[in-house]
């Protein structure tokens, strides 16, 4: 029974683009009605009619301690009776900053901002700033939030709506983003050497998670590093998704490369709506009031936020081991994937870094946009709805990857693997 659920969607498209309010909350890729969401505890989703889902979006990552994790509940509700905002510097904010940049390699500072938009709007405008040069290099497939830069061959809903180049951004900024596939460092280096001397910074997710996961082939981070410090261009790591989730210091920790600046977001608000980017000292003190680069927020920084992401990023400092388990079990729930695809004699994809793992119904490898978009989407459509009628509620696009929590327990992926089989033998029928 989804008839709450349904009723809500016909009520939000009266007066929401689309009943949804970000557009891979629906359910356009696989077909039928997104379902509305009442609550959350642990590993569980619950919508509207009261079915329960185990779920592996994690609200697109930050539940890493899995939903309503009673240390960041108990820290939101000891803010809430201080005030919701201040509108002036806080003790919080000054403890915050000290433990990402603890945290994260590559951090000498950091600016909190309000979404992993924000931040990497932000941080190429710091990047043009700092170097007094326009152009941005992007990889083909890779989400940066909705900023006009990025929205061009960008990942994540753009590919699954087929808009990876929005209508809205103008020619002029069109012209300074240059895309390049991923994973390919001569690629790179030809559009470097074809823009000599105007590209302001390289960007990339270090690990990506909005084509599906796809990782980096060896020696393609150092690359970057290396072009980058030659050319003078500032290097950036986009880790919203892979910052404190991969790694205590995300996938620049993991590789053991380190960028110039890095955007964060999602895990460090622990749920609520936070992002932040940073970077070296001499890169960072152009951001005003330092500096003349522009960017300020009303709310950033803001107390409950700061409440629920200090928690959450106290938690994992202090608890290194949470990712030795999201590691096991992650390989545990692919190798189980793995297992049941040689039992139905199939050759798919699975791509899998630390807590982030996507199938591609595909027999080769996925290693960037192009070879994501071989994967069978008609395919992918079952597979997803034949998981959720299991009570497995999956990212409803190719293009995204899955998120795995702590609150899943070995007998949860045991659940999810036996699913698992299920939905490839019905597809397969
Ligand atoms: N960068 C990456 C790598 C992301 O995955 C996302 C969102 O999924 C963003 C940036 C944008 O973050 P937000 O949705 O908080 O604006």
């Amino acid at each position: 029974m989804i008839q709450k659920s349904s009723n809500l969607f016909q009520r939000a498209q009266q007066v929401i683009p689309g009943g949804v309010n970000s557009p891979v909350r629906a359910f356009k890729a696989v077909g039928g009605n997104p379902l509305f969401m009442a609550s959350a505890k642990g590993p569980y989703l619950f919508d509207e009619d009261g079915n329960q889902y185990l779920d592996f979006i994690n609200s697109w990552g930050p539940m890493i301690l899995g939903h309503a994790c009673e240390t960041v509940e108990k820290a939101v509700q000891d803010a809430l009776g201080k005030s919701f905002s201040f509108g002036a510097p806080t003790r919080r904010e000054v403890e915050m900053a000290e433990l990402i940049v603890q945290m994260v390699p590559s951090l000498e500072k950091v600016r909190m901002v309000n979404s992993g938009t924000e931040a990497t709007m932000s941080a190429i405008r710091v990047a043009r700033g700092f170097t007094g040069k326009d152009k941005i290099i992007k990889f083909e497939g890779c989400y940066h939030g909705h900023g006009d830069s990025f929205l061009i061959s960008a990942g994540s809903g753009a590919i699954t709506l087929g808009v990876p180049d929005s209508p809205g951004v103008t020619k002029g900024v069109a012209q300074d983003t240059i895309t390049v596939p991923f994973n390919n460092l001569a690629a790179v280096k030809v559009a470097v050497e074809a823009n000599a001397g105007q590209i302001a910074a390289i960007i990339l997710e270090p690990v990506v998670g909005n084509m599906g996961l796809v990782p980096p082939v060896k020696g393609f981070l150092q690359g970057l590093r290396d072009l980058c410090t030659q050319q003078n261009i500032v290097l950036i790591f986009d880790e919203v998704m892979t910052g404190f989730r991969l790694a205590k210091g995300g996938a620049q920790e993991l590789y053991n490369v380190l960028p110039d600046m890095t955007t964060l977001g999602k895990i460090i608000g622990g749920g609520m709506p936070v992002g932040a980017y940073g970077g070296k000292k001499e890169i960072m003190d152009c951001v005003a009031p330092a500096g003349p680069v522009y960017q300020a927020g009303t709310l950033s920084g803001n107390p409950i936020a700061m409440a629920a992401g200090f928690a959450m990023l106290t938690y994992l400092n202090e608890h290194p081991e949470v990712y030795a388990y999201l590691e096991n079990l992650t390989s545990k729930l692919v190798e189980g994937m793995q297992a049941n695809l040689a039992k139905l004699n199939l050759a798919y994809t699975i791509n899998r870094v630390g807590s982030m793992f996507s199938i591609f119904f595909t027999p080769d490898p996925v290693t960037d946009f192009e070879s994501a978009k071989q994967s069978d989407l008609a395919l992918f459509g079952q597979y997803f709805n034949s998981m959720l009628r299991q009570g497995i509620y999956l990212a409803p696009s190719q293009f995204e990857s899955l998120f795995v929590s702590i609150a899943l327990t070995d007998k949860l992926a045991d659940q999810y693997i036996a699913a698992n089989l299920a939905a490839l033998q019905v597809i397969h029928q």
